[in-house]
């Protein structure tokens, strides 16, 4: 499978990066792995506007899940017609939430999207053996391990510590995990990790390479965050970036 990165800024659009959204293709289907703000710039730029088959949003933070609301009109107003329904793996509330940012009057928006609810477990999508499990954050919250031809790929979401974020990442040949925060500072509790603890996770999980996302440019040193996580954590680090492709 090929992971390719469309936007990685964490929380808001940074100077060079829209937010969270990744999309991973094999055999010739296209996964996006959230679909955050300004993504749907990026999704152009590196893909396609119409190079989706399914969406799993893993929370509905805006930073998540907003481009999904300006999707809408891509797929509705196509100038050659509706384009197919697609299918939305997503927390409860999420077709509500998509629909109320949409439009005033919260018009559904079910002619563009299947919804699918995610709760614990593991089911397909296309190609690919998704599992997801609820991690640390304050709204409701999938971290998600994704399967495909004998290679895994972990992604966090936006977690602290916790052991679903460690089962989901073991053994993984990918881990791409969120680093919000700065170590050594008095950071909130049960919201995001530090690149330190994204390194201690991927020691823990025992993986294979450690991709770093969801920096906030304007509030950490990327330096520091890559510093604490090589500290923690004795494989390949890197911090990915839009256009960064993986082949797994
Ligand atoms: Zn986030
Ligand atoms: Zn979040």
């Amino acid at each position: 499978m090929r992971l390719t990165v469309l936007g990685c800024a964490g929380s808001f659009p940074g100077p060079e990066s829209a937010c969270s959204a990744y999309l991973l293709e094999a055999q010739g289907f296209r996964l996006l792995l959230d679909f955050g703000s300004g993504s749907l710039s990026a999704l152009q730029r590196y893909a396609g506007l119409d190079a989706v088959d399914a969406i799993l949003l893993t929370h509905l933070h805006c930073d998540h899940m907003s481009d999904a609301c300006d999707y809408v009109v891509v797929r509705r107003y196509n100038p050659q017609g509706p384009l197919p329904k697609l299918p939305v793996y997503a927390p409860l509330g999420a077709a509500e939430r998509i629909a109320a940012a949409y439009s005033p009057d919260a018009e559904p928006v079910d002619d563009v999207y299947n919804f699918f609810r995610l709760e614990p477990g593991t089911f397909p999508i296309g190609p690919f053996t998704v599992t997801v499990d609820r991690v640390n954050h304050p709204i409701e919250t999938y971290g998600v391990r994704i399967e495909q031809g004998g290679r895994v790929l972990a992604y966090s979401a936006d977690t602290a510590p916790c052991d679903a974020l460690l089962r989901l990442a073991q053994g993984a040949d990918v881990f791409l995990c969120e680093a919000s925060y700065l170590d050594g500072v008095d950071n909130p509790p049960d919201i995001h990790l530090t690149g330190g603890e994204a390194g201690e996770a991927a020691t823990k999980a025992d993986v294979g390479r450690l991709l770093l996302t969801h920096l906030v440019p304007a509030w950490v040193s990327e330096a520091s965050t890559v510093d604490a996580a090589v500290a923690a954590y004795a494989g390949p680090v890197e911090v990915v970036r839009p256009g960064s492709r993986y082949d797994l």
